[in-house]
This record gives structure tokens, C-alpha cells and sequence, in this order.
């Protein structure tokens, strides 16, 4: 049997909320967790939300994760990238007011 090959997203709309995504998780480890590096815990939420958008069924077509009425998110994870974009959020607000921070947020 093999199995069905599907293409990860990699479209500009993905690309970018993949590097949103990245630098939200990156300034909340910093600042919460004092890591100049990812630690391991986030490190892993950062992979699973990467993978999580790569297979993302909408593609270029996607919402706002939080509006989207597939939760495909783990409970486990899904709590603490609520936690990271509660704090995040207004962070980058200020620093990178030109991305579309408020489309994430669904705000
Ligand atoms: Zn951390």
C-alpha cells in the first residue's frame, strides 16, 4: 500500500503566518522563559505549529486559526499558543505593526 502523498502549503499567505507564528513563540520564550535560546518545550510547540500550517487543509485560503471551525490544534498545544499569542500579541504589535498581527489574533 502506499500512502497518499500530500504537498505541504507553501504559498506567501502560509510563509507568512509561519513566520509570525515562529517570532511570536521566539519573543514569548525569551521574555517569559529567559531563553536566548528556544527551550525545549517551546521548540516543540514551534515544530508543531510549522507542521500544523504546512498541512493546514484550507492552504492559501486559511483564516484566522483562532476563527477556523477545525480545531486541529491538540488540546495540550492549543492552550499554550493561546498563551503565547495573549503575550505576544501586543509585543508585536509594537515592533511589526505592518503584519497583519490582528488578522492572527482574529481581533
Ligand atoms: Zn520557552
Amino acid at each position: 500500500m502506499r500512502a497518499r502523498l500530500i504537498e505541504p502549503n507553501n504559498g506567501p499567505v502560509i510563509s507568512k503566518e509561519k513566520e509570525i507564528v515562529k517570532e511570536m513563540i521566539e519573543l514569548y520564550c525569551r521574555k517569559k522563559h529567559h531563553r536566548e535560546v528556544l527551550c525545549k518545550d517551546c521548540q516543540d510547540l514551534k515544530n508543531y505549529a510549522m507542521l500544523r500550517l504546512s498541512f493546514c487543509r484550507f492552504g492559501e485560503d486559511k483564516t484566522a486559526c483562532s476563527n477556523c471551525k477545525i480545531h486541529c490544534y491538540k488540546l495540550r498545544y492549543r492552550e499554550k499558543m493561546k498563551a503565547v499569542m495573549r503575550y505576544s500579541g501586543k509585543w508585536m504589535m509594537l515592533y511589526h505593526p505592518i503584519y497583519s498581527v490582528k488578522h492572527l489574533l482574529n481581533k
